[in-house]
């Protein structure tokens, strides 16, 4: 009997269109990516017309690349002090949520935000907040919040944050899990141990985070465990052990979900780096070297 294994990739870029990500997928032996579905930067980006959307299901039958997630623009915060940016993330949060509906696409990964000075039950009210304003998301589309490395004040960098949001959210069921290897060892989870994993598994027992997770993603780490620096390294570069990965890759409850990398793409070439992490990842599922 074939043994399950998680559906591997990458986030590869947009340019040239949302229909190119596929091919970029295909190139680099993916079996799923994630996207920006427009710049990262901005606030809003150009509406995605039906030639658009027929083009990208198109590349993704043609591939058998699907995409898996959009990464929401990093200016989204719903944590925000100002009431200005907190009514700019919600209009960018539907109009990202809006892309994801058109595209097919069923997560939307959001980090939950940075309160700045303000205590950290304030930041999450506000995106309790944010989020009951919104509504439900589009049929189809969940909304997951991603854990985070804790740097510059950003909320969702322990299971007990994770699971306060949801909660203050009302748990609706669009709204569930990503979760970063890179951000779960910068913020202070040691997963590299044994004794690490098992306390991380237990918390997300506990917080009842565990059958709310729904996406990886699977990133080595330059910065030291617990430094709240996010800074993510290639597989096997960095400071993450690869029995940690292999925990990951392997876990009961994890093993199925979508695994994607966001290492940086410093290659010569835009496929480089990718297809040598892919395959760092494919070799510890396989048993072979776990690294440093
Ligand atoms: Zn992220
Ligand atoms: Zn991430």
């Amino acid at each position: 009997m074939k043994r399950k294994t998680p559906p591997l990739g990458a986030h590869v870029s947009v340019a040239g269109g949302v229909h190119t990500a596929p091919e970029r997928g295909r190139r680099i032996g993916a079996d799923v990516v994630q996207i920006f579905s427009k710049h990262n930067t901005r606030w809003m980006g150009k509406a995605l017309e039906e030639d658009d959307v027929r083009a990208f299901r198109e590349e993704t039958d043609r591939t058998g690349v699907s995409v898996v997630a959009i990464h929401c623009a990093y200016l989204i915060n719903l944590a925000s002090s100002k009431e200005t940016v907190r009514t700019r993330s919600l209009y960018a949060l539907e109009d990202e949520a809006s892309r994801a509906s058109m595209l097919g696409v069923p997560y939307l990964v959001m980090h939950p935000g940075s309160c700045g000075e303000d205590p950290a039950e304030t930041g999450i009210a506000r995106i309790a907040e944010g989020l009951r304003t919104f509504g439900r998301f589009p049929k189809g589309v969940t909304l997951l919040l991603e854990n985070t490395a804790g740097q510059g004040n950003s909320l969702g960098r322990t299971m007990g944050e994770l699971k306060e949001l949801l909660d203050a959210a009302g748990t609706p069921p669009d709204v569930a899990v990503c979760l970063d290897s890179a951000h779960l060892f910068e913020s202070g989870y040691d997963i590299g141990a044994e004794e690490g994993w098992e306390r991380l598994l237990e918390e997300m027992r506990s917080f009842g985070i565990l059958p709310r997770v729904r996406m990886w993603h699977v990133n080595d780490s330059k910065s030291a465990a617990g430094s709240h620096v996010d800074r993510h390294e290639h597989i096997g570069l960095g400071k993450i052990p690869g029995s940690a990965f292999r925990r990951i890759l392997t876990q009961k409850g994890f093993k199925e979900l979508p695994m994607v990398l966001e290492t940086p793409k410093d290659g010569e070439d835009e496929f480089e780096m990718d297809l040598r992490n892919l395959a760092a990842l494919r070799e510890i599922l396989a048993g072979g070297p776990e690294g440093s």
